[in-house]
C-alpha cells in the first residue's frame, strides 16, 4: 500500500519578476514502511518536496494523497489535523522549544490530540523518551543536552503522536559523525520495529547507505529511483509511473 502518492506535482515560486521552478512534474508512489532517502544537490527541490508531503506547502499543480487522503482542496484546519495525526517532523536544527523540558517538548504535539487525557499524554511521553534512551533527561532543557540528545528528543516528539510517516530534513547535518550514525541507527531500528515510514532529505552518504529506497532529484525532477533488496541496489528509471514498492522486500530485517 502507498502511504504517499504524488502525481505530476510541480511547484513554482515567484521571486519579483522571476519564476523559480522548484519541482517539475514529480510522480512517486511511496510504500508503507520504507526507509527512503531523497538525495540531490543543494537547490534541487528536496526541501520543497518534503514540505509538500508534510502538507506545509501546496503544489502549483498535480495531486498528493497522504495516507489515503487527497490533500488538495483541504482547508488549513483540515491540513493541520492531517499533519498532526499522520506526520512527524525532524529538522536539522532540532527545533526544540528552549523554555520547555525534554518531556514537555515531546508532549507538545500531543496537546493537539484532544482525545488523549493528561495521564495518557504523560504515559506516551515516558514511553517515547524511553525508546530514544532519554528517560533520565526528561526534566532537562534543550541547552542542558548535547546535539545528539536534542535530536533524540526531536525523534521522540516526532513519534509520540504515532504518525504513519516521519519526515526528516537533513537530520544528521548538525551532528558529528558518530552521533549522526547513532541517530540513524536509532531511526532505522524504529522503522523496523514500528513499521513507521521514514522519508529523509540528505546529502549524507551514510543516510543513503542505510536507506532501502532512494530517490535522486535534480532541478526539481526525479532522475533515479533505487530499491534495495538483500543489500543490492536495483536502479529503476523514473519512467511514466515510478513506484517504490516495499512489500516483502525490507530484507535486512
Ligand atoms: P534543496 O532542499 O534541494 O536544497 P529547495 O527545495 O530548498 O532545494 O529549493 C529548490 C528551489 O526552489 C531553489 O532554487 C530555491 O531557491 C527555490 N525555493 C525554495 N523555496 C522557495 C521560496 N519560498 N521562495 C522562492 N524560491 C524558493
Amino acid at each position: 500500500m502507498s502511504v504517499v502518492q504524488i502525481e505530476d506535482v510541480s511547484k513554482h515560486y515567484t521571486l519579483g519578476e522571476q519564476q523559480v521552478q522548484a519541482l517539475d512534474g514529480i510522480s512517486l508512489s511511496i510504500a508503507d514502511g520504507v526507509f527512503l532517502a531523497i538525495a540531490g544537490p543543494s537547490g534541487s527541490g528536496k526541501s520543497t518536496l518534503l514540505n509538500m508531503i508534510g502538507c506545509i506547502d501546496t503544489p502549483s499543480s498535480g495531486s498528493i494523497v497522504i495516507n489515503g487522503e487527497d490533500v488538495s482542496g483541504k482547508s488549513a484546519d483540515q491540513l493541520a489535523d492531517l499533519r498532526a495525526r499522520t506526520i512527524g517532523f525532524i529538522f536539522q536544527t532540532f527545533n526544540l522549544l528552549p523554555v520547555l523540558t525534554a518531556a514537555e517538548n515531546v508532549e507538545y504535539p500531543l496537546l493537539q490530540l484532544k482525545e488523549l487525557s493528561a495521564q495518557e499524554r504523560r504515559a506516551r511521553v515516558a514511553s517515547y523518551l524511553d525508546i530514544v534512551g532519554l528517560s533520565a533527561y526528561a526534566h532537562h532543557r534543550p541547552n542542558q543536552l548535547s546535539g545528539g540528545q536534542r535530536q533524540r528528543v526531536a525523534i521522540a516528539r516526532a513519534l509520540a503522536t504515532k504518525p504513519k510517516i516521519v519526515l526528516a530534513d537533513e537530520p544528521t547535518a548538525n551532528l558529528d559523525h558518530k552521533t549522526g550514525t547513532d541517530i540513524l541507527m536509532l531511526m532505522k531500528s524504529i522503522n523496523r520495529r514500528y513499521k513507521t515510514t521514514f522519508i529523509f532529505s540528505t546529502h549524507d552518504r551514510r543516510v543513503m547507505a542505510m536507506a532501502d529506497r532512494l530517490v535522486k532529484i535534480e532541478d526539481g525532477r526525479v532522475v533515479l529511483l533505487g530499491v534495495r533488496r538483500a543489500k543490492k541496489w536495483t536502479v529503476i528509471k523514473p519512467s511514466a509511473r515510478p513506484e517504490i514498492h516495499a512489500k516483502g522486500d525490507n530484507d535486512e530485517s
